[in-house]
């Protein structure tokens, strides 16, 4: 028997969970940080919470005899991504990262890059005055002080202050639909969007609405990835591993 842990909160973590749960002699412990009321939860077993820290997660490692570790958080959940790369340099565990590749442009495409959340917030103003915030509820707060703008903030779970002072939000999660983000920018006179780099078909389509309105997008670079750590795009690419390892 052995025993691998998805780092999740992501479509990915759970599909990579359903595969997992059809390899004989191989337990699947999923990870969630339990920051969503209602998460959709994977098959199988879930733990729920931070592990304090990279020491943490290394003490759990050993302590639920742990042999493999899938990173398949989100793209900008940097803190757990740096934590599992540390606790498992130090207990010998191997570890694959599961991350799902950036959103290319294409033709039609007003895109402009920040390096970060505080960087998007100095751009901003330049680029529009009606905004549609979708970078989540953590992030909002960057924003709080534009107050020569309006705000769209779309999120899962309400955000808490500090909050821009013109706000409008509307509590959702994907997938979204190309229909439904057109109307929804079109409803509220949108004339820039501000989103992370997330990548994938999930949230993609206020991609695809901004360009069928010609609106200015403005894009979150990804936080870079711990050195040396082996990476995969695809659930399949995962579960290979898992089972070969
Ligand atoms: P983060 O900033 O990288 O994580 C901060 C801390 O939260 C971690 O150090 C860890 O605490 C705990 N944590 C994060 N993910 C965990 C997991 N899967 N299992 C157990 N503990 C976890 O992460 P975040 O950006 O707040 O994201 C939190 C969760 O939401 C992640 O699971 C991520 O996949 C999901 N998510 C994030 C985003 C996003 O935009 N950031 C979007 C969609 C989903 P300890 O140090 O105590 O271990």
């Amino acid at each position: 028997m052995r025993s691998v842990l998805v780092l999740g909160g992501t479509g990915e973590a759970r599909r990579l969970a359903d595969a997992l749960s059809a390899v004989p002699r191989l337990r699947t412990v999923s990870s969630l940080a339990g920051r969503v009321t209602h998460p959709a939860l994977p098959v199988g077993e879930v733990r729920t919470g931070g592990f304090g820290g990279a020491e943490g997660l290394a003490a759990w490692l050993k302590a639920e005899g742990i042999d493999l570790v899938v990173d398949a958080t989100h793209p900008f959940a940097s803190g757990m991504t740096a934590s599992a790369a540390q606790a498992t340099a130090r207990t010998g565990v191997p570890l694959l990262v599961l991350r799902r590749p950036g959103w290319q442009p294409v033709q039609g495409d007003r895109w402009h890059w920040a390096a970060d959340v505080a960087e998007a917030a100095r751009t901003l103003p330049g680029l529009g005055r009606r905004v549609f915030l979708t970078t989540g509820r953590q992030t909002i707060g960057a924003f709080a002080r534009l107050d020569g703008l309006w705000f769209l903030a779309r999120s899962v779970d309400p955000p808490e202050p500090p909050l821009p002072r013109a706000l409008h939000v509307v509590l959702d999660r994907g997938p979204f639909t190309l229909d439904g983000e057109l109307a929804l920018m079109r409803e509220h006179a949108v004339d820039v969007l501000v989103t992370k780099d997330s990548g994938g078909p999930m949230t993609s389509a206020k991609l695809a609405a901004a360009r069928t309105l010609s609106l200015p997008v403005l894009l979150v670079r990804r936080p870079p990835l711990p050195e040396g750590v082996p990476v995969v795009a695809t659930v399949e690419e995962a579960a290979a591993w898992v089972r070969e390892s």
